[in-house]
């Protein structure tokens, strides 16, 4: 792509362009970040966002730059397609990047554009801080021990979309291969099937485990466990856990010590600031969570293992209505909430944007801003602790007051300035 590419249909502000050099974002103070409101919800909560996230960086003497770019319905109005190329150039041009939610229609219709994003950008990490706020209804006792963040791999496992149908010729051939050429015949049960490959590579693994590793280092977390199945699929899932160890062993010097490491060869002494890696099988650690969270730090693991645990840890600290999320590559941000875009309540200043604000913490910190950062998310948990809140939370709480969208940003925005 060129060093400056032209769009069409966009304009782009005033500001200063995030560049990546040598493994690190270089971030102005007036940078340009592109920003996709998204269908249903995506048009209330973006601007309730943009108003906190620009009070955050005025309040810190900075200025954002919004290159306001379409996605989805947006998209089909104003290019007559769902996933402009503009709009894929213009993220991956200005590298730093949040959206709302984009509805994917059911069964028929195009597939989702989340996963096509993700994809052209190579966004191979999605990210998931799932900590608890003061004020928000939990089915825990104590789920203030929560404090963690997900590192799930975006691209590859059981989601790489390598399968096939039962009763179609390309499975009779995959299945003939197997059970002629791979003597694997005694697994499959006689009549329909339907099979699915599922590929963990070591260049996968290892670059999601480094983000990990270097999320942890870079933010004073303690430890990053790997979350895996290889005592079932050892090729696979072990494949994942002997990779990350490989990584934190041979990559971060002492920084990164594994477990085994501590208790074998230093007695358990750890050096300070250093991260331990250490590992648990999937399973386990679904309930280690819930009787042992306060353990949890950094957790890194295969696609599939990420999309269950990360959904039930977010029920721990109170649903996926206020959940922040983040998908990442090399020098490459796209923010985005983890709910959907919610049609039903399109247009009606009705729902929580405390979601895609956080959301916006994520992709602060990301650049770096994290003083910024803070005071959005300090003041995000304020106001819900103030009992004064959207409808979602003030049907769960004791008395409050009901608010709408956009009041719920002006107060949270106030409490910044
Ligand atoms: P959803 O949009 O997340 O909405 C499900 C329910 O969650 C809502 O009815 C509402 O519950 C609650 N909710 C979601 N966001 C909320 C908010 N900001 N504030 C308060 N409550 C909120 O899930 P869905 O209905 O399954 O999906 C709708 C569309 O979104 C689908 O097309 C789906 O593919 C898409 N989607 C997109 C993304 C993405 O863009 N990353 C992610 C997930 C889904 P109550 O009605 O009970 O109040």
């Amino acid at each position: 792509m060129p060093e400056e590419p032209s769009f069409d249909r966009v304009e782009v502000p005033a500001g200063s362009r995030i560049t990546y050099e040598d493994g690190e974002l270089d971030v102005p103070e007036d940078p340009i970040i592109p920003v996709i409101y998204g269908d249903g919800i995506g048009k209330d909560v973006a601007p309730a966002m943009r108003k906190v996230l620009d009070e955050a960086a005025q309040a810190t003497g900075r200025e954002i730059n919004w290159m306001r770019l379409y996605a989805g319905e947006s998209a089909r109005e104003a290019y007559d397609e769902n996933l402009p190329q503009e709009t894929v150039d213009a993220i991956r041009h200005f590298r730093v990047a949040i959206k709302g939610p984009l509805t994917t229609p059911v069964g028929a219709g195009f597939r989702s554009l989340n996963v096509a994003l993700r994809k052209k950008l190579d966004l191979y990490a999605n990210v998931r801080p799932t900590y608890h706020l003061e004020g928000i209804p939990s089915p825990m006792k104590n789920p203030e021990q929560m404090d963690m963040i997900t590192f799930r791999e975006n691209t590859e496992d059981v989601y790489a979309g390598i399968e096939w149908e039962a009763g179609s010729d390309e499975v009779d051939e995959v299945k003939r291969f197997l059970v002629e050429e791979m003597d694997v015949g005694d697994s499959i049960h006689d009549g329909p099937v339907g099979i699915g490959v599922k590929p963990i590579t070591e260049f996968g693994t290892k670059r999601l485990v480094r983000q990990a590793i270097d999320y942890a280092l870079e933010n004073d977390r303690d430890t990053v466990t790997l979350v895996h199945k290889g005592n079932i699929m050892k090729f696979t899932e072990g494949a994942f856990r002997d990779w990350g160890y490989e990584v934190a062993n041979e990559e971060y010097g002492d920084e990164v010590i594994t477990e085994d490491t501590l208790w074998e060869e230093r007695d358990g002494e750890l050096p300070e600031d250093a991260v331990v890696v250490n590992d648990r099988i999937a399973d386990n650690m679904l309930q280690q969570l819930l009787t042992r969270t306060d353990q949890y730090d950094v957790l890194a693991m295969p696609n599939l293992n990420g999309d269950y645990l990360s959904d039930s840890a977010g029920g721990q600290i109170g649903g996926l209505g206020i959940a922040p999320g983040a998908n990442l590559g090399d020098g490459r941000v796209l923010a985005e909430p983890v709910h959907g875009s919610a049609p039903k309540y399109e247009g009606q200043d009705k729902v929580n944007p405390s979601a895609l604000m956080l959301s916006g913490v994520l992709m602060l910190e990301q650049i770096g801003w994290d003083d910024a950062a803070k005071l959005v998310r300090d003041a995000v948990e304020a106001q819900i602790s103030s009992g004064r809140v959207t409808y979602d939370i003030h049907r769960n709480i004791e008395g409050g007051t009901k608010l709408a969208t956009s009041e719920f940003a002006d107060e949270v925005a106030k409490r910044i300035s």
